[in-house]
């Protein structure tokens, strides 16, 4: 698959390491990275070739768009370390990840998945409010996985302990291509379909 020159835009991509017990999870995963690669865009992730991670870096790259990994040391073998990424940072620790991560990415968004990627959500997400960068965040609600942890966010509002405007910061939806568009755009880059991209 011809890959984009330059792609369009570039999203961080945080999601389990391990593929989960609902089959809806994985196809999610395809299709954010089947969207990638059909926009001419680049995923940034953790650089695993392991559950959903995997998933969504392979099906990028089906699509022709561009992998950027970024995996620490340590977990080179337990993530197994995707070396058909386009571009693979080996890193000292999860910190130098996580950094990496950001600032290559014009987005973030995360799947399913477990403690990893929550604490990855919540960091960018607070990183937002206060100011530290001004990238779009989302959360992909697939099949209602994340449904009472949006409750939850959603009653921090009247409890006092978040406002509207930062419960605002963190996009939600459950469905793939508005999500994408909403980041894409958010993030002030035009959405370009497929074809007007390929070199
Ligand atoms: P999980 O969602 O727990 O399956 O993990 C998804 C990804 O998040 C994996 O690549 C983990 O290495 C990564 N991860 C685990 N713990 C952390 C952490 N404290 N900070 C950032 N990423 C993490």
């Amino acid at each position: 698959m011809t890959r984009a020159a330059t792609p369009t835009f570039s999203i961080a991509v945080y999601c389990g390491a391990r593929e989960g017990a609902n089959a809806r999870h994985a196809q999610a995963a395809r299709a954010v990275g089947d969207w990638i690669g059909r926009h001419g865009g680049q995923l940034v992730y953790g650089g695993g070739n392991s559950g959903l991670m995997g998933v969504v870096a392979q099906a990028t790259h089906a699509a022709g768009g561009r992998v950027l990994g970024v995996i620490p040391q340590a977990l080179v073998a337990r993530e197994l370390a995707n070396h058909d990424c386009d571009e693979l940072h080996v890193v000292p620790n999860m910190h130098q990840r996580k950094a990496l991560m950001a600032e290559h990415a014009q987005a973030f968004c995360a799947l399913p998945g477990g403690i990893g990627t929550l604490e990855e959500l919540f960091e960018v997400w607070t990183w937002r409010q206060l100011g530290y960068h001004d990238k779009p965040v989302g959360l992909l609600n697939v099949d209602g996985y994340y449904n009472d942890l949006l409750n939850f966010l959603n009653r921090m509002v009247p409890s006092g302990f978040l406002s509207h405007a930062q419960r605002a910061l963190m996009l939600d939806g459950d469905n793939v291509d508005t999500l994408m568009r909403r980041l894409v755009q958010a993030a002030g880059l035009p959405v370009i379909a497929f074809d007007a991209n390929r070199i």
